[in-house]
């Protein structure tokens, strides 16, 4: 999103909650908090212009280990109140936190919808291929022979492809990153909240308890930068993103796959919001005397 609101001076120290991890050792989850919190350092923006909106999942937590506004909501439904926080305050910086299960499987449907909308949010999939709170079951991500306890003979489902669908579904900012290099993570983070429009990152990220396969080695070596790969990578360009997208070949591309700037996000197209006062929370509550008149005459 645009960000508006003064930047101000402020260090990882002040992201940092008194909360205490249930997180297993080694989890992901802790490289994408850190990245998180680096990416605001670096936007300067201070704990108090963010809000981090989560649903159910192990990495529905995070907004506990974080010190900013934060919000646990329903399974699957952390898009849809990301989007109505977003239009009640379009001053705060709007993250949806969500699992690949909660945003690809149970959300699914709101995410498509907020997409097409080009909502001004920042939704980060924390993507370990797995449902790991409820102790790993395959999830929507899962690539398909992957042995867990409700696919003892392996999932016999396809995986979804989250870059196209995004693409497809109208995401205006899609990125990615893994959550073993904090470093690239915080900076396609940073680059999402400078977005004006649904900005979509994938976060892959391991899960050693219930995913043993794809641990850190494994993802080293079947991840790669786009623009390290390919430097004349034109992320503005819908074919060549649908292309990329599309690639078969088992390895993971990572940074920013496609940029729209030119579609307008939801936000600014809300009559309500286009009357030069600001945030909806700051507008005033009196109402209009002759408006008031009028509707007492049509309704009482
Ligand atoms: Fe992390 Fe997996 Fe443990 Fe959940 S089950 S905390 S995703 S390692
Ligand atoms: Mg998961």
């Amino acid at each position: 999103m645009v960000i508006t609101l003064e930047r101000t001076q402020v260090t990882a120290k002040d992201f940092k909650s008194n909360q205490k991890s249930t997180w297993c050792p080694g989890c992901g989850d802790f490289g994408i908090l850190s990245a998180i919190q680096t990416a605001l350092v670096n936007a300067g923006v201070a704990p108090w212009q963010a809000i981090l909106v989560s649903g159910i999942g192990c990495g529905s937590k995070l907004p506990d280990y974080i010190n900013a506004n934060g919000y646990m909501t329903l399974h699957g439904r952390a898009v849809t109140i990301a989007s109505g926080v977003h239009l009640a305050n379009t001053d705060l910086v709007t993250f949806a936190i969500t699992g690949d299960g909660d945003g690809f499987g149970i959300g699914i449907g709101h995410v498509i919808h907020n997409m097409r909308r080009n909502m001004d949010i920042v939704h980060i999939v924390e993507n370990n291929e797995v449902y790991g709170l409820t102790k790993g079951q395959y999830s929507p991500t899962s690539k398909r022979g992957f042995r867990t306890s409700t696919s003892p003979e392996g999932a016999i489902e396809f995986s979804i492809n989250p870059l196209a669908l995004a693409l497809s579904a109208g995401a205006t900012f899609i990125g990615r990153s893994f959550s073993g290099d904090p470093k690239h993570a915080a900076d396609v983070i940073k680059q999402a909240m400078e977005h004006k429009g649904y900005a979509l990152v994938e976060i892959l990220q391991t899960c050693p308890t219930y995913n043993k396969v794809q641990n850190v080695e494994w993802y080293k070596a079947q991840t790669y930068k786009i623009l390290e790969e390919n430097p004349e990578y034109d992320c503005t360009d819908p074919f060549q993103a649908f292309q990329l997208s599309m690639l078969n070949d088992g390895r993971y591309p990572m940074g920013i796959l496609y940029k729209n700037t030119e579609r307008p996000c939801y936000s600014e197209q809300v009559p309500a919001l286009q009357q030069n006062k600001g945030a909806l929370v700051n507008h005033s509550l009196e109402i209009d005397p002759v408006l008031f008149e009028k509707l007492k005459a049509a309704y009482v």
